[in-house]
């Protein structure tokens, strides 16, 4: 019996190793870590083999292919070990489309995933269609395509699991936009970077449609990795494209989208809302049936969030925003003044993109982390008004204080959460509680 060991056991490997027990395979799952409890529940009612704690080189190195979790990047040594056996290593994305008839959309990206896939779902469940949500979202797709329930997914795909897909042919391929992120698990190459992402097109046939914005610079530049006869299906603001955004709509061949009747505002989401609807659209669904249901969307929380209206100020959530470029798409969604809260773990940020935006727009920068000390320097002579803390609490009484009527307080980190946070959802959670509380007294 052929023996598939699986590295890392969270949603995604756990998931994997499911679909393989039940495809007949010699299963063994190996995590250098600690296991969820309800992980190693299931994993022992269907009498999978496990490990915590190590990986044992020797039986993993036995195996005839290995699926390996997203999170383990390629210079650890059992990575290294596997390469120089020549063993195939495989994302749960890669093994799991094997397994499965449905139609899949594949989303990929540096900004905007979760939200452009989070909509196309919403689409097409709307339409009435059996889909399955996964990739980085809910419920591992090995563990739904083993269900076998759905004639249609809609996947958010990292960089880290397009490195590990061979043969994985998506019937719509979307790639949102490309700009420097997660670099260090790129040999601190943006080129790398780049190819990972273009991954996504790898396998596009004449059958393919490829959604893409087409005034991406990066984009621009690399299209020739793009199959040439796959349908190519573009987003633009300045030419003539599949879906062309111009300042108060989005115009498709045959329908159009008023954008101030749209349930996201700002032109990264004008972005997302065209690549989602062609994306649905490619899959079978019309324009009318997408636009009918567009109003009902609610995106997830974290992104552009409102969480509160105090003395004619709006308080926003973007926790989300872990990199340079969603701050510079979330200044761009305001045409009011803003009192801007940034700061957290810095991933090797660039700010110089956004001082133009930061002068035209935000009269107070509130810099909330351990280390503040490269925004102080980097903002200081920008900004009219400058506040530096590592307490929550302290920075959002800043903002109150400075904030008059009209204003918006944004949350836009551009850092990781690690700091002061457990991750960006507690951050963000937090941000909403202690404003929830400072309001309400
Ligand atoms: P991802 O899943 O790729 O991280 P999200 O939809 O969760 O994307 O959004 C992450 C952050 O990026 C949020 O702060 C959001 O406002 C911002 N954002 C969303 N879409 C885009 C886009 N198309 N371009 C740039 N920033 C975006």
């Amino acid at each position: 019996m052929a023996l598939i060991s699986i590295l890392g056991g969270g949603e995604s490997g756990v998931g994997a190793a499911l679909l393989a027990k039940s495809k007949g395979f010699a299963v063994f799952l190996s995590d250098a870590g600690s296991l969820k409890e309800n992980h190693q529940q299931t994993l022992r009612e269907n009498q999978i083999e496990f490990e915590t704690g190590e990986h044992s080189l020797d039986r993993i190195l036995n195996s005839d292919e290995i699926i390996i979790s997203p999170g383990i990047p390629e210079k650890t040594d059992i990575v290294k070990a596997i390469k120089a056996k020549g063993i195939s290593l495989i994302s749960e994305i890669e093994f799991a489309s094997r397994y499965t008839k449905a139609k899949i959309i594949a989303i990929t990206g540096s900004n905007g995933k979760t939200t452009t896939t989070l909509l196309t779902y919403h689409f097409l469940k709307s339409a009435g269609l059996k889909v399955g949500l996964a990739g980085n979202i809910g419920q591992s797709f090995a563990k739904q395509v083993m269900e076998d329930q759905h004639e249609i997914y809609v996947l958010e795909i990292s960089s880290f699991q397009l490195d590990r897909c061979f043969q994985f042919q998506p019937d719509v391929a979307v790639l949102l936009n490309i700009t420097p992120d997660h670099l260090d698990r790129y040999e601190y190459k943006f080129e790398n970077y780049i190819a990972s992402k273009f991954r996504i097109f790898q396998n596009a046939g004449a059958k393919t449609s490829c959604v893409l914005w087409a005034d991406d610079e990066v984009i621009k530049a690399h299209s020739a990795k793009i199959p040439s006869n796959a349908r190519l299906k573009t987003v633009s603001f300045h030419q003539k494209a599949d879906a062309f955004i111009s300042a108060e709509k989005i115009q498709f061949d045959g329908a159009e989208l008023v954008l101030a009747d749209a349930p996201l505002n700002g032109p990264h989401n004008a972005i997302n809302m065209s690549v989602a609807i062609l994306a649905a659209h490619e899959a079978g669904l019309t324009f009318p049936q997408i636009l009918q249901s567009l109003p009902l969307f609610e995106n997830a929380p974290h992104r552009l969030e409102s969480c509160g209206l105090w003395k004619g100020v709006e308080f926003i959530n973007d926790s989300k925003a872990t990199n340079v470029d969603a701050v510079f798409y979330a200044l761009n969604s305001y045409k009011q003044p803003l009192i801007l809260l940034m700061g957290g773990v810095d991933k090797g940020n660039e700010y110089e993109v956004l001082d133009a935006l930061v002068k035209e727009k935000v009269k107070g920068l509130i810099c909330l982390g351990m280390d503040n000390s490269k925004l102080e320097s980097h903002f200081s002579a920008i900004v009219p008004k400058l506040f530096a803390t590592n307490q929550l609490e302290a920075a959002i009484q800043k903002s109150m204080e400075w904030a008059s009527e009209g204003d918006v307080v944004l949350l836009s980190p551009a850092c990781a959460s690690f700091d002061l946070f457990k991750n960006y959802e507690d951050r963000g959670d937090q941000f909403k509680n202690t404003v929830k509380r400072l309001i309400h007294g």
